[in-house]
């Protein structure tokens, strides 16, 4: 069944209001059958990945294999879909012709070279050609992790169709945290070792006491962003509904 036109700006207010699990649950229900959520199976993940097996296990997991994962991320992916009991965690792959010659160009370093080429090619393209396949994509972003994540809101409209849900947008690292121990769910086993958050190894690092979480991401380099969460062009929002988005940025920055 397809799902009629959102009004995203009532959806919004309200959601702001609710808990992720009313958020998620709310998702399986209106998407049925069309939803998919992406984890990179880092710290927090956990918490995105309990609420959706609580709601529907059968949702797609999507999971970007970049070839460059620590293996302690390969682990505890696996550990947390059998916990969890997830049904279907699929794995998206860079075209590997491609992948070769960026290597190849790079003398085997594209992530030093060139990072914004290396997440495109391993993170973008694969995940743009996935998400064809689904009317919704639900992610465990949070409005406090970088400048870009503060003006999200809890559900965009992507041109194409598409939509982006973020049911932990208000969530803090405290949250998540509390969440993790309140349901017994493990840690990432590098956590412990000061990596807060944990992508490819090349561009990972772990951090000090005090430093931003993502601080240890493309260390040293102006990025912040694998791309992921900016490719995507938003529909643009009506005149209302940028104001209400001001309004939360407001909001989530008094925080
Ligand atoms: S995070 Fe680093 S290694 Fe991973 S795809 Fe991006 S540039 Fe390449």
């Amino acid at each position: 069944m397809l799902t009629s036109k959102l009004d995203l700006e009532k959806l919004n207010i309200e959601f702001e209001a609710r808990k992720p699990q009313e958020i998620v649950a709310w998702a399986a229900r209106e998407f049925s059958g069309r939803l998919a959520m992406t984890s990179s199976f880092g710290p927090e993940s956990g918490v995105l990945l309990h609420l959706v097996s609580r709601a529907d296990p059968h949702i797609p997991v999507l999971f970007l294999e970049t070839g460059y994962h620590f293996p302690e991320t390969l682990k505890y992916k696996e550990d947390l879909a059998k916990l969890f009991g997830l049904k279907k965690v699929i794995e998206l792959r860079a075209d590997p012709a491609k992948k070769n010659e960026l290597v190849v160009k790079h003398a085997g370093v594209p992530y030093e070279k060139d990072p914004d080429a290396c997440c495109y090619l391993n993170k973008v393209e694969p995940m743009d050609a996935a998400l064809k396949n689904y009317g919704a994509w639900m992610s465990g972003i949070r409005r406090h992790q970088t400048d870009f994540r503060k003006s999200i809101r809890i559900v965009e409209e992507y041109e194409g169709g598409l939509y982006k849900i973020s049911p932990l947008a208000n969530f803090t690292s405290r949250d998540a945290w509390w969440y993790l121990k309140e349901h017994n769910i493990p840690q990432h086993p590098l956590f412990e070792k000061g990596y807060l958050s944990i992508g490819c190894w090349p561009c990972t690092r772990p951090i000090q006491a005090g430093d931003d979480e993502r601080s240890g991401r493309w260390a040293g380099k102006s990025k912040k962003e694998c791309g992921l969460h900016t490719f995507f062009k938003e529909v643009q929002p009506t005149i209302k509904d940028k104001d209400q988005k001001e309004k939360d940025s407001d909001i989530s920055m008094d925080i």
